[in-house]
């Protein structure tokens, strides 16, 4: 298995998990752009947004649901926060396996 991202599922590789349930895991990115930096990862090896079908739709939106959870444990919810799909080589996704970047705790910049 060469994903990292499955690595991390399985425990192969250690790391800051901040939730787990049936389908999803969050774990604390290793190299944070802000004070809240959490990665929310399917369970299931999904390469990216764009390689969804119609049968996902339900995993997608738990995704989101596990998102709005995390946010709310790790206090951002009030202040705000936001949520990012890198997808593919020009947004600079660097692990294929679908993540979804969750920043806060400090004002964030458009760049
Ligand atoms: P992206 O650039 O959107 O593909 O995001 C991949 C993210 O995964 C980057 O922000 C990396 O810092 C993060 N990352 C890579 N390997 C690990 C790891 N072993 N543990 C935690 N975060 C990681
Ligand atoms: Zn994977």
């Amino acid at each position: 298995m060469e994903c990292v991202f499955c690595k991390i599922i399985s425990k192969e590789i250690p790391s800051e998990i901040v939730y787990e349930d049936e389908n999803f895991l969050a774990f604390k990115d290793i190299q944070p752009i802000a004070p809240v930096n959490i990665l929310i990862i399917p369970k299931k090896h999904i390469p990216a947004i764009d390689h969804i079908e119609l049968y996902d739709k339900e995993l997608i939106g738990g995704l989101f649901l596990a998102a709005k959870e995390i946010a709310r444990v790790q206090n951002v919810s009030e202040n705000g926060y936001r949520l990012i799909f890198n997808i593919g080589e020009d947004a600079g996704q660097t692990v294929d396996h679908l993540h979804l970047h969750l920043l806060g705790g400090k004002k964030l910049t458009w760049s």
